[in-house]
């Protein structure tokens, strides 16, 4: 179950991983556009401001228009009499001349009925003269407060304009007429249609009358109320234009002035961001329609950067976690190593101790055989002796008999040393011990205990030793390496006929060197590594046990020296090493 469970954990895990990216990819790009908006929305604002300017600029340009020819006395005379067609002629064509002067796009001049009696378009069909303009707001605003001003769709042009007019006064300040100048935005419609921005200008009411897109103009940004469609039909002011309602809704409000808007425009539905920018001196609004333009590359760019971010933040906690869990199995590992280590050298240490406790009754086996051997011919000898002795002392020689005392008194103090090496030998030491002694003296006492060997075997022993060579350790048990050492030469030497073995102990720095040099077969070139693992034998089965090295290899080390094997002309040597006991100078 858990090993089915782990390919459909990793998918999950594999399915989150990509699902979060794909998450903060999409949050990453909703904030994008939004950001885009709020930008694109700031700058349509500025934009906005610019072209409310352009608009201002040229209404103003021609506020004082009226202003100032009302001030004509030709005009205020021409309104106070009746006007002799020459005159009503003249008065056409100057201002006709003016207004070609000023660009303004009509010139009028209504008297004090609403009435047009000149006007600067007097050529053409659609001449204002002659017609009765009172139903025109300005021209109540003009007569009650001196000046008015009005956008309305010419009633008798069919050409929408702004009007702007002016009180004409006697001296005494009575009304005699009015002076209006007619604006016309084709110009700045024109201008305002060069960017792909929709620009609208409503008024009170919301209805649009300037647009710089066909299809925008004379559309309705609130319902109409009776009463405005009263005043709407009083005073012509869209004439016959029909006036439809803009249909849109707000998507997002930025603020008062500013949204993101769904709208049924000309073109058919699409969202625009609509900022809008009050007129105040004409109780205009302007507004800007632009359609949101978000750069593919930023958002896709944001896309990634999030996805990216995402990932890299994934992967970062994952290979935070893979290192924490790796360091805590490391941890774990060390813990349970160094326990099995210490498991295992206690076992090692117990294997070794019996190890050495076998070696050295395998030893005393060997030795027991040995001195069957030694002991059983002094005996014999011995006996002879007392059989000789008591001769002697039948005859009364007991000068001779006493003579004879000393080879028997010499046998049996060698039968008690010997005996009294191997009682010791045998016994389990202490581990540890590290009593001072002279390894010259280990040497000797070894020899001696191999003493018949060495003699049955015919073998040339040379010695070079130091005395005394203090060191600290356990006598026995360096003993039972001395003897593994020499037993070893003596076996390898068997089937030579001329048997030498050199022992050398000499300072060496801070330590004693002891050399067991013999001339027999010498260790095999691929052999020398081996010599010291346990087990490693190339005697017969029987003959050797291959414990007798690993053990005095160990002993050696317990006791702080080293023994190391190699190879001379004709033969090996072995080599132990012992620090040299500081004390020795002190005593003796
Ligand atoms: P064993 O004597 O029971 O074989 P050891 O550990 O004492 O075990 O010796 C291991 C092996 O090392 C021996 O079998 C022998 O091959 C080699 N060896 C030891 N001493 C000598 C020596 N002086 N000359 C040649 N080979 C030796």
């Amino acid at each position: 179950m858990f090993e089915s469970s782990r390919p459909l954990r990793l998918t999950l895990y594999v399915f989150l991983i990509l699902a979060g990216a794909v998450l903060a990819a999409t949050l990453a790009i909703r904030h994008a556009e939004r950001q885009a908006l709020v930008e694109d929305a700031a700058r349509a604002n500025q934009q906005l401001g610019l072209y409310a300017t352009s608009l201002h600029t040229l209404i103003e340009r021609y506020r004082a228009l009226p202003v100032v020819l009302a001030l004509d006395p030709e005009l205020r005379s021409a309104l106070k009499g009746p006007l002799s067609p020459e005159q009503q002629d003249a008065l056409n064509r100057k201002l006709e001349q003016i207004n070609g002067a000023a660009q303004s796009s009509t010139l009028e001049l209504l008297d004090h009925t609403g009435l047009a009696i000149a006007a600067s378009n007097w050529r053409l069909p659609s001449s204002y003269v002659g017609h009765n303009y009172s139903f025109r707001p300005y021209f109540s605003q003009t007569r009650t407060q001196g000046t008015g001003r009005f956008y309305a769709v010419g009633v008798t042009s069919g050409i929408p304009g702004y009007f702007l007019s002016s009180a004409v006064t006697d001296d005494d300040g009575r009304f005699l007429g009015a002076m209006v100048v007619k604006l016309e935005f084709p110009e700045l419609e024109r201008e305002w249609r060069q960017g792909s921005d929709t620009l609208l200008v409503s008024d009170a009411r919301g209805i649009i009358f300037i647009a710089n897109q066909p299809g925008w103009r004379y559309r309705l940004l609130q319902p109409l109320s009776d009463s405005d469609h009263a005043e709407l039909k009083a005073t012509r002011q869209y004439d016959k234009q029909p006036l439809t309602p803009l249909k849109f809704e707000s998507l997002h409000r930025f603020d008062d002035n500013s949204d993101l808007a769904r709208v049924e425009g000309p073109e058919g539905n699409a969202d625009y961001l609509w900022e809008s920018l009050p007129l105040t001196a004409e109780g205009w609004t302007l507004h800007l329609l632009r359609r949101p333009q978000v750069a593919f590359e930023d958002i896709r760019n944001a896309a990634l950067a999030a996805a990216g971010s995402w990932l890299a933040l994934v992967f970062l906690l994952l290979f935070l976690n893979q290192r924490w869990r790796l360091a805590k199995m490391r941890q774990r590992s060390r813990e349970e190593l160094e326990q099995l280590v210490e498991e295992r050298t206690r076992d090692l240490r117990t294997a070794q101790d019996g190890l050495v406790q076998s070696a050295k009754l395998a030893a005393l086996g060997q030795m027991s055989a040995a001195l069957a051997h030694e002991i059983n011919q002094p005996l014999t000898a011995q006996r002879m002796q007392l059989a000789t002795l008591r001769l002697l002392l039948d005859h009364g020689r007991v000068d001779d008999a006493y003579k004879a005392l000393k080879p028997v008194d010499d046998m049996l103090t060698r039968m008690a040393a010997l005996t009294g090496h191997l009682k010791t030998f045998a016994r389990k030491s202490p581990s540890g011990l590290r009593e001072r002694l002279d390894l010259a003296a280990v040497v000797d006492q070894s020899l001696e205990l191999l003493d018949t060997r060495l003699r049955d075997e015919q073998v040339s022993t040379v010695l070079h030793l130091t005395r005394p060579a203090w060191v600290r350790g356990d006598a026995i048990r360096l003993e039972q390496v001395l003897i593994n050492l020499l037993r070893n030469a003596l076996d390898a030497m068997r089937d030579k006929p001329c048997k030498r073995l050199e022992i050398r102990l000499e300072a060496d720095e801070q330590q004693w060197r002891l050399s067991v040099i013999d001339n027999g077969t010498g260790i095999a070139e691929e052999n020398l590594a081996k010599v010291f693992d346990p087990f490693f034998t190339t005697k017969p089965v029987g003959d050797g046990l291959g414990i007798g090295l690993a053990v005095s290899f160990a002993i050696v080390h317990e006791s702080g020296g080293r023994l190391s094997a190699d190879n001379h002309v004709n033969g090996a040597v072995f080599t132990l090493t012992l620090p040299i006991d500081p004390e020795a100078n002190g005593a003796c």
